[in-house]
């Protein structure tokens, strides 16, 4: 359904955002999964310690089904290949569980993407200057490389730039919302003016 009042259109952000959220726990979840079949596979990362690989994931999965399709009678024990057979076997089934997972959330986040209509939306750097800003493509952030972690911010949701810099104050990005004042507030000014969910140091409440 479209949202067309600003209460739906918070609530159509909320599950977007918790949705996002889900995601990017499950996509985690099989970053982590990829780490451990490199592991079993006896790929060595580029640096001693380091979690960069020579193998991409598609062909550290290629391998480890690969491996999993050999006649179990064939392994050799003393190589310990029958361990990691079963090891590789356990990781696969999660890797697909964990897929299913992940296409399930794209699928719902593109359904709510496609009844995004584009009002006005507000994230919010989680570090403790973390600013405001209208969207995660804000040319102050992601730099060096770096991806920038952002918290919607729900409650600014379809509101317009004069009420989000009434309502964050310094902590609206100046390049986003150019009427946000640069300093001149005192960090309890800062801190009294912020919406309930933003706690001083950038985190939002549960
Ligand atoms: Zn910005």
């Amino acid at each position: 359904m479209i949202a067309t009042t600003t209460a739906a259109r918070i609530a159509h952000d909320e599950a977007t955002a918790a949705a996002f959220a889900e995601l990017s726990k499950w996509t985690g979840y099989r970053n982590g999964l990829v780490k451990g079949l490199h592991r079993d596979l006896g790929h060595q990362p580029t640096v001693r310690y380091g979690s960069t690989y020579r193998q991409s994931v598609e062909d550290t999965l290629a391998e480890a089904e690969a491996f999993v399709a050999r006649d179990e009678a064939t392994l050799d024990r003393a190589k310990g290949e029958a361990m990691t057979y079963h090891r590789l076997n356990d990781t696969l089934a999660l890797w697909a569980k964990y897929g299913a997972k992940v296409e399930e959330l794209t699928l719902a986040l593109a359904a709510l993407d496609a009844e995004y209509t584009g009002w006005t939306r507000a994230f919010l750097v989680t570090n403790s200057n973390g600013h405001v800003h209208s969207s995660m493509n804000c040319s102050t952030c992601n730099r060096n490389g770096k991806a920038t972690t952002f918290a919607w911010v729900t409650d600014f949701s379809d509101h317009d730039e004069a009420q989000i810099v009434a309502a964050a104050g310094w902590r609206a990005c100046t390049v986003c919302y150019p009427t946000a004042p640069v300093v001149g507030m005192t960090a309890k000014a800062a801190k009294a003016a912020l919406p309930s969910t933003i706690k001083n140091d950038g985190s939002i409440k549960a």
